[in-house]
């Protein structure tokens, strides 16, 4: 980062300027690009101009592949505001010090595939990103081998994927130990942190009581022996940790002193043979840092951890992000403990992480919602910090806007009876496959005189209908026993005699229909050409959208979408 130094602005400037125009700028360009994005320089304009020669001559020295390297690794956010295209689309409320651009991060921990809860957090980020223009990484936070699923590391890229999400570059921390241990060295070197060999009840004790444990006040030569002898086995689990030096008289005991590095012999790591691992707060203010990350959006949750990495940038001088930490997010009906749905698959209660109970991005996927009305849903929730309680509601709506002008129409009944309709002569039935959109053409039913209509919509009460996009139907009562006849065409008549608008079937030409809710299943018929929208959302009308998850010879299976 430029920091304000007007040498190192000025030949970050010089440099941008040539990578993005592949020459070497004027004097001019560069102290007017200058002056636009540090405008507390202008004061300075004098000393500014007398550097600006050399910063131009330190540019053409280099190569142009030089040139993108070191304006990549130097200025992040300067490169991406070259090669990123700003859509410009602001949806949240401003960030402080994003007017040049942004780089963010979405840091999920691999311990099962991603659900709702995390959308919020990597919707609101990419939000950002799109609004200021920048770089969006995915961070796989694997530090605690206790918290990682082998399987979710592909899971949480394909969800992210599903997802649709600006991710411009990805790292996993259990690659970048070597980095936390470079850090920690530098950490020891400069006195913010120690090697604690205490008894962890004796260290608690006296932190309590604000009292520095013996190993506090060792030599920084100390804790270089006793660090080395943590990398080298020479300590076992529990025997050592690394901590950072905060304030022993934080009012929170859970500031004083924290642990930034364990000993962990067991469980194995799945990606790397490693003993010592850092703890959260450490890796993140690592990366942050190293990966030059400008803002970070999280759950209110993380404000004790944002306390607590101040600390590690305070001991070293760095740049702190912006944070905005976003209220907590109820969200009720599904299932989100990754242990519980764990469990639940494997004993045989949930069919898979996609199991529909569950509040995985991928049974949302499943069910037929589509990415971005998740996305809409998390930007209209926003990142205020008020706790709030997911609306289904909310995410239905948005998913409505998006489904509705594309799903086809087709005809379910539930709970199917055969009707014998007398008076109309068999003949083809057009009905629409998309109401709003008569291009999409129809589909034809063919009306036989038997026909298969809803159980629930013929009880004694009932002397007339309406079959949809067909005729009206008159119901004659002898006994418990109607029958059927037909009643004309005339919409308006079966207005007036309030008669419900029912889907039918020719009785000859169905296939059977299982729609599957949270709740159980819904069994009956539908069209055969159903078979044709596999994967796809459609609308069985007065039922609602469902999405066609399987066809087999014995009929379709879809989910039930929302209404
Ligand atoms: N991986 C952590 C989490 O998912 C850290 C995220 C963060 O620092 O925002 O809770």
């Amino acid at each position: 980062m430029a920091g304000d130094d007007p040498k190192e602005i000025l030949f970050l400037c010089a440099l941008q300027n040539a990578v993005k125009h592949g020459g070497i700028p004027q004097s001019g360009a560069v102290i007017g690009m200058v002056m636009g994005a540090h405008p507390e320089l202008r004061s300075r304009a004098k000393e500014v101009s007398a550097f600006v020669k050399e910063a131009i001559a330190d540019v053409a020295a280099l190569s142009p592949e030089e040139r993108v390297k070191t304006l990549q690794t130097r200025a992040p956010v300067m490169f991406a505001a070259l090669s990123e295209k700003h859509e410009h689309k602001k949806v949240l409320p401003d960030l402080e010090g994003a007017e040049n651009g942004v780089v963010m991060r979405f840091a999920p921990n691999p311990s099962g595939p991603l659900h709702i809860g995390h959308a919020r957090a990597a919707a609101l980020n990419d939000a950002y990103v799109k609004q200021y223009g920048g770089r969006y990484n995915l961070r796989i936070e694997d530090t605690d081998p206790k918290r990682v699923d082998p399987e979710a590391y592909e899971m949480v890229i394909e969800d992210l994927k599903w997802l649709g999400l600006g991710i411009t570059d990805t790292v996993t921390q259990s690659d970048r130990l070597h980095l936390y241990y470079e850090i920690c060295s530098q950490l020891i070197g400069r006195g913010g942190a120690y090697v604690c060999t205490c008894d962890n009840e004796q260290f608690r004790e006296l932190k309590n009581k604000k009292i520095a444990c013996p190993c506090r006040a060792q030599s920084v030569e100390t804790n270089f022996e006793l660090w080395d002898k943590m990398l080298t086995h020479g300590f076992k689990e529990g025997e050592a940790s690394v901590r950072i030096k905060t304030d022993l008289n934080n009012p929170d005991p859970a500031m004083r002193d924290f642990p930034a590095f364990r000993i962990l012999d067991a469980p194995a790591h799945p990606k790397v043979i490693a003993h010592v691992y850092p703890l959260m707060n450490f890796s993140v203010v690592a990366d942050d840092h190293l990966l030059g990350v400008t803002h970070v959006i999280r759950g209110k949750d993380h404000i004790a951890n944002t306390r607590r990495q101040r600390y590690i940038y305070d001991h070293f001088g760095w740049k702190v992000p912006v944070y905005r930490h976003y209220g907590r997010m109820g969200i009720e009906g599904v299932v989100l403990s990754t242990s519980q749905m764990r469990l639940g698959i494997n004993d045989g209660t949930y069919t898979g992480w996609d199991d529909i109970r569950l509040g995985t991005l991928r049974a949302l996927a499943r069910r037929g919602i589509s990415p971005e009305a998740v996305r809409n849903a998390m930007l209209a929730i926003g990142i205020g910090d008020t706790d709030i309680s997911f609306s289904w509601d909310n995410l239905y709506a948005e998913n409505r806007k998006i489904v509705d002008p594309v799903a086809n129409r087709y005809f379910f009944v539930h709970d199917p009876v055969t009707a014998q309709i007398e008076g109309m002569q068999p003949h083809t039935a057009h009905a629409m496959l998309h109401p709003g959109d008569a291009a999409r053409g129809t589909r034809t039913l063919e009306f036989t005189g038997t026909v298969l209509i809803p159980k629930s919509e013929i009880s004694p009460d009932v002397t007339m209908l309406r079959l949809k996009d067909l005729f009206n139907v008159k119901i004659s009562w002898n006994g418990s026993i109607p029958s059927f006849t037909y009643a004309g065409d005339s919409l308006a008549d079966a207005r007036v005699a309030k008669a419900h608008i029912v889907q039918w079937l020719p009785a000859q030409d169905t296939i059977a229909c299982t729609i599957l809710t949270p709740e159980g299943e819904i069994a009956g018929a539908c069209e055969p050409a159903v078979r044709s929208e596999l994967g796809k959302v459609i609308q069985f009308e007065r039922v609602g959208f469902v999405k066609i998850d399987a066809v087999k010879d014995s009929g379709v299976v879809a989910y039930y979408t929302h209404k």
